[in-house]
C-alpha cells in the first residue's frame, strides 16, 4: 500500500518530524482561499497527490507567490493528467493537490529506510545531494550514496544516527534533531511494516532548520492485518474490478490483454499467463479463485472478468486437487448460465474424475470449447480472438512444448 505525500506528512508530524505548514489538500479551486489561508502567508507550494515520485519535473510541484497565481496553479493542477519517470508511460489523474507554505532551502539531502532483503534487515539509504536528481545520482556516482543497516527491532542507534549526520554534513547545533529526526524515520519503518520511508528532500534551511518537505511511505500489504489505521485507508492502486474482487476473496489483477482467464492457484494462473503469451496471445488479466473455490466465486470471478470490456474470449483452467473437476465442471456450467456469456469460452479440466467433468461439458449443450492440455487450451483461446490467422497470433517457431508430456504439464 501506497501512502500519498500529505498522509505521510501527517504521520511524520505525529511521530515529531518538522513538516512545513500545511493549508491540507484541495480536490477544487473553490477550497484554494481557506487552504491558503490554513497555510500562512505565501509564497506556497502547490503539489500534485499521487501515487509517484518525480512530480518536480513533471510540472506536479508548483510555487505561488500570489493568491492569484495559486489560483491560477490551482486550476491546471486538480484534474489534469500526469506523467512522470516514474509512472512507466502512464498518466496518473491529479484528483487532490495539497497546499504547503513555501520554505527556504539552503540544501537537499536524500534520507529513507528501506527493507534490504540480502542483508534480511531495514537499511538507511542517505545522500547529502538529495533532490529530485536523486536517481541520476545513484547512477552516476554510487559512492555518494550511504548506507547503514539497522536493527529491525531496535531501529537506528543513537551513534548510527550521529554518524550518518557528520557524513552528511548536517550543521553541529542540529545534530540533536537529526538524531531525532532519524530515530523517528527508523521508528515509523517499523511500526508500519512499511517497505519504504522516504523523505527526499530533506532541507537544510537557512536557519539550520531541518525539515522534511517530501514524504512518501509504502507499507507491506501481508501486515495489513496487524495494521488496522492503515487497513482502513482507502486503496488508492487498486482498480474498480480490482477492489469487487478483493470483496470476494478472489486475486485478481487487470492486464492489458484480451484473453480473461480464470484460474484456480496463483503459480497455476501464472503458468497459464505464460503460456497464453508464448502462444501469440495477450492475458486480460491474473485471476485465482483459490485452492478450494465454490461455484459461487467462480460464477463472481466470470462476472470481473467479463466486465472488462477489453476481454474477447475466457479461458478457465483448473486443476482438480482436493475439490473434484466434476464439481468445478458444475460450477462452471452455474456460472456461465448466470451471467450472459457472449464471448467465446474455453475450458481446460485435469485432475481428480476429469473425465465426468469433461463428460458434464459436452453434455451440457453449453457452446464451449473444451482442451485437454493447458498448450491446446492456450491455443485454443488465442485462435478465437484472432480466428482469421491460422493457429492464432503465434508466430512460427516461437518455442511451443515439443513433446506431449510437455503439454501436458
Ligand atoms: P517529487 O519528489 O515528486 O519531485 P517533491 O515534493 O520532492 O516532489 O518536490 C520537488 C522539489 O520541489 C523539491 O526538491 C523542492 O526543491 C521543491 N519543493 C517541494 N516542496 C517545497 C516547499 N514546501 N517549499 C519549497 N520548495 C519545495
Ligand atoms: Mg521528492
Amino acid at each position: 500500500m501506497k501512502l500519498l505525500e500529505y498522509e505521510a506528512k501527517e504521520i511524520f508530524a505525529t511521530y515529531g518530524i518538522p513538516v512545513p505548514q500545511s493549508g491540507g489538500v484541495i480536490t477544487d479551486v473553490r477550497q484554494l482561499p481557506e487552504a491558503l489561508k490554513k497555510a500562512g502567508g505565501g509564497p506556497w507550494v502547490l503539489k500534485a497527490q499521487v501515487l509517484a515520485g518525480g512530480r518536480g519535473k513533471a510540472g506536479g510541484v508548483k510555487i505561488a507567490k500570489t493568491p492569484a497565481e495559486a489560483e491560477a496553479v490551482a486550476k491546471a493542477m486538480v484534474g489534469m493528467k500526469m506523467v512522470t519517470h516514474q509512472t512507466h508511460g502512464k498518466a496518473l489523474v491529479v484528483g487532490e493537490v495539497l497546499v504547503n507554505k513555501c520554505s527556504d532551502i539552503k540544501r537537499e539531502i536524500y534520507i529513507a529506510v528501506a527493507m534490504d532483503r540480502k542483508g534480511e534487515r531495514p537499511v538507511v539509504i542517505a545522500s547529502a545531494e538529495g533532490g529530485v536528481a536523486i536517481e541520476e545520482l545513484a547512477q552516476s556516482k554510487p559512492e555518494a550514496i550511504l548506507k547503514v543497516p539497522l536493527d529491525a527491532v531496535r531501529g537506528i542507534e543513537p551513534y548510527q544516527a550521529r554518524g550518518l549526520a557528520f557524513k552528511l554534513g548536517i550543521p553541529a547545533k542540529e545534530l540533536g534533531s537529526f538524531v531525532r529526526f532519524a530515530t523517528a524515520l527508523a521508528r515509523i519503518f517499523i511500526d508500519l511494516d512499511a517497505s519504504l520511508v522516504e523523505v527526499n528532500p530533506l532541507i537544510v534551511t537557512p536557519e539550520d532548520k531541518l525539515v522534511a518537505l517530501d514524504g512518501k511511505i509504502v507499507t507491506d500489504d501481508n501486515a495489513l492485518f496487524r495494521q488496522k489505521s492503515l487497513a482502513e485507508r482507502p486503496d488508492r492502486e487498486s482498480t474498480d474490478l480490482e477492489l469487487k474482487a478483493k470483496k470476494v476473496g478472489i486475486n485478481y489483477i487487470g492486464l492489458d490483454g484480451d484473453i480473461g482467464c480464470m484460474v484456480n492457484g496463483a503459480g497455476l494462473a501464472m503458468a497459464t499467463m505464460d503460456t497464453v503469451a508464448l502462444a501469440g496471445g495477450m492475458p486480460a488479466n491474473f485471476l485465482d479463485v483459490g485452492g478450494g473455490a465454490t461455484a459461487d466465486q467462480v460464477t463472481a470471478a466470470f462476472k470481473i472478468i467479463l466486465a472488462d470490456p477489453k476481454v474477447r474470449a475466457v479461458l478457465v483452467n483448473i486443476f482438480g486437487g482436493i475439490m473434484k473437476c466434476d464439481v468445478i465442471a458444475q460450477g462452471v456450467l452455474e456460472a456461465v448460465k448466470k451471467v450472459e456469456l457472449k464471448v467465446p469460452l474455453i475450458v481446460r479440466l485435469e485432475g481428480t474424475n476429469v473425465e465426468q467433468g469433461r463428460d458434464l461439458l459436452k453434455k451440457s449443450g453449453l457452446k464451449l470449447t473444451s482442451a485437454v492440455s493447458l498448450w491446446d487450451a492456450a491455443q485454443k483461446a488465442v485462435s478465437a480472438v484472432t480466428p482469421s490467422a491460422q493457429g492464432g497470433r503465434r508466430r512460427s517457431g516461437d518455442g511451443g512444448p515439443r513433446s506431449a508430456e510437455e503439454a501436458k504439464q
